[in-house]
């Protein structure tokens, strides 16, 4: 994997003209915004001195809004009207949407643009714009703490995130009159926060468990750059799961039995606080007062640490679980980690410190608060991207979670630009046509790590028209797949001999369907052997049949160069031809192929001397084979 530095020379600025820039941490549970001031990183509180934004967002029905703690408070009282978690919505389809929203107490409703929406008394408000609300809240918090307006902003968005959940971001941003000087992933940050960049070469793990998302990454430090050489995680995976664990509990313990939308959020608000209690102490009580919460009756209980402990057990697993394949990903052991980076909330948690050091061998290095660390790594970018910072100052490479790729003949993916390279990155490659004559191509973008276009992710379909017509095979069609240092993508392709064009930015209008970037690689991993057989099959039909056409087409202007008796013969074996392709078996297949191929080599030959007679007696050569 190349090593990039990437020096932004249109970004250096006069060094007394010191910009506005922040870094914001755009969390499910909390948000915020941090900058850097004197070489020191700031993150930026309240008027209440809180730094940590709910990221909350409640409509009123006179339509102003209201964001963070006090809509977090109201969220009891006015349950679907408050949106809570919506970065779980962000770039989802209306399916995924409709999913998440089981549990929830929203009304989710799909509009033509295939848009999910949560219907509020302020009107339908889309995962995008609640979240423009809270970015909003922190740039204005920004603005007043600065005293002006902001140059611009880095994003972060976690890892897993993929092409449609940046872009939503990105729009969010845009919407809160934001300028976005590039989306970063969470770990990425978190790595910079820590200062690893300075730190000796070697190979680290940032193990980062929030409210909602885990992340694990593993990055190399080598010759003062950052490689990126793995990442991986649960985007379903967080403290949120461990207060579901102790509200479970709770209502086993109580006799709750089917608890409304309100008296599952109480719940859910008790549990959290039990949760983070347990952080410091060895065990809580509580008390639940008849009806609060759906209990029956007054209730009093204690979670001792160790109980919560073996609730959360199985989740812990999980996410170490994923530490492994990702370590796996990057061809690493435990034992070859410099450093182990802790971040989010829910490392906190004494169990997952312990797991954590266990797993990797060593203590974590946890001395800045697991909170901050992502919105202090994007701030320090943002400083260098707003040209604070001499040149020099590296600014990481993150990559790209799945291969990108475009359908082929046959319905086969092909990769051009495979998982975990680095970003940003261009790679071209070369097409061509399959019939005579073709003068449209369309072109199909897909993402996914199997051979056939079925098993992956569809992200656009564009159409490469005014191609003139050849030969089959002579036009010469080049895509070029870039993705930017935010990981959006654009492919071009261009039919090179005549110069005709297309392009398109891939905005897919949905995201993963199954969010789990992880099944989807344990799938590829596991139906490997048959992709493969079904590959080989697929090309050796796609070759049968680029085969007998071309000769299909010779022979319709060009019998007359053979005797009857030839050209029978030749038929009958494209009629053998296509029986094989009917089958299943590749090999049987190309055996056919090869004898037609054969022959079809004196026919081929007497083309050839009758094109060159005609070409030397001053007629126009229609149709040169490309050879
Ligand atoms: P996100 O990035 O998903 O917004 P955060 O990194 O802000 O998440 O982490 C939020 C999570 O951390 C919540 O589930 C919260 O309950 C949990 N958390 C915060 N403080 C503690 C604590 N002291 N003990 C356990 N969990 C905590
Ligand atoms: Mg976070």
């Amino acid at each position: 994997m190349a090593l990039l530095q990437i020096a932004e020379p249109g970004q250096s600025q006069a060094p007394h003209q010191h910009k506005l820039a922040v870094g914001i941490d755009l969390g499910t549970t909390h948000s915020l915004v941090a900058t850097m001031q004197s070489g020191l990183p700031r993150v930026l509180a309240d008027a209440e001195g809180s730094v940590l934004l709910p990221s909350v967002v409640r409509y009123l029905a006179d339509g102003s809004v209201s964001v963070g703690e006090t809509a977090r408070q109201a969220a009891a009282g006015d349950a679907l009207n408050t949106l809570v978690s919506v970065k779980r919505f962000m770039g989802r389809g209306a399916e995924a949407a409709q999913q998440l929203g089981e549990q929830s107490p929203w009304q989710i409703i799909t509009h033509d643009n295939g848009v999910p929406y949560f219907r509020t008394v302020a009107g339908d408000k889309s995962p995008v714009e609640a979240s423009a609300e809270i970015l909003k809240a922190l740039r204005q918090r920004a603005e007043d703490t600065l005293g002006g307006e902001l140059t611009g902003a880095v994003i972060t968005v976690p890892a897993y995130f993929d092409e449609t959940q940046r872009q939503a971001t990105k729009d969010a941003a845009t919407l809160a009159g934001l300028n976005v000087l590039r989306l970063l992933n969470e770990p990425t940050a978190a790595a910079v926060a820590y200062g690893l960049d300075h730190a000796a070469e070697g190979v680290h793990a940032i193990y980062d468990l929030g409210g909602g998302t885990f992340d694990i990454s593993i990055l190399r430090l080598h010759q003062g750059v950052f490689e990126v050489l793995a990442t991986g995680g649960n985007s379903a995976l967080g403290g949120d799961d461990f207060d579901h664990a102790i509200a479970e509990w709770v209502m086993r313990e109580a006799g709750i039995s089917s608890p409304d939308a309100e008296a599952q959020r109480r719940l859910l608000q008790t549990a959290r606080k039990v949760k983070e209690a347990l952080s410091s102490r060895e065990s809580v009580t509580l008390n639940l007062a008849a009806g609060t919460g759906g209990a029956p009756a007054d209730w009093k209980g204690t979670l001792t640490r160790e109980h919560f402990e073996s609730l959360i057990a199985e989740l812990v697993d999980d996410s170490l679980r994923a530490c492994r394949r990702a370590l796996r990903d990057a061809g690493m052991k435990p034992a070859d980690l410099a450093e182990v980076v802790l971040v989010g909330g829910s490392t906190r948690v004494p169990l997952v410190r312990r797991r954590v050091a266990e797993f990797f061998g060593r203590p974590a290095l946890d001395h800045l608060d697991p909170d901050q660390v992502v919105a202090i790594g994007a701030a320090v970018q943002a400083n260098v991207l707003v040209g604070n910072k001499g040149e020099g100052d590296l600014l990481l490479l993150d990559v790209i979670p799945l291969s990108l790729g475009l359908e082929t003949y046959g319905g086969l993916a092909e990769k051009i630009v495979p998982r975990n390279t680095t970003i940003p990155v261009a790679r071209a490659q070369e097409f061509t046509t399959f019939k005579d004559g073709q003068t449209a191509m369309s072109l199909h973008v897909v993402q996914g790590e199997r051979e056939l276009v079925a098993d992956c992710r569809s992200l656009a379909r564009f159409e490469l028209t005014g191609i003139p017509p050849m030969v089959a095979g002579a036009a010469r069609i080049r895509v070029l797949f870039q993705v930017d240092a935010d990981g959006l993508l654009s492919v071009s392709a261009e039919e090179t001999i005549s110069g005709v064009r297309a392009s398109i930015v891939v905005k897919p209008s949905w995201g993963l369907q199954d969010d789990d970037i992880l099944r989807l690689l344990r799938e590829s991993q596991a139906a490997a052997a048959a992709d493969m057989k079904a590959r080989a099959l697929q090309e050796a039909r796609a070759e049968a049949e680029r085969l007998w056409l071309a000769i299909e087409a010779a022979l319709a202007v060009d019998a007359g160069l053979l005797a009857d008796e030839e050209s029978a013969r030749l038929r009958a074996q494209i009629d053998s031809l296509k029986a094989a392709a009917g089958g299943h078996d590749a090999a049987e297949i190309t055996t056919a192929s090869e004898a037609l191929n054969h022959a079809s080599e004196a026919f081929a030959a007497r083309r050839m001397d009758a094109g060159i007679r005609q070409a030397l007696t001053g007629k126009t050569l229609t149709q040169l084979e490309d050879h």
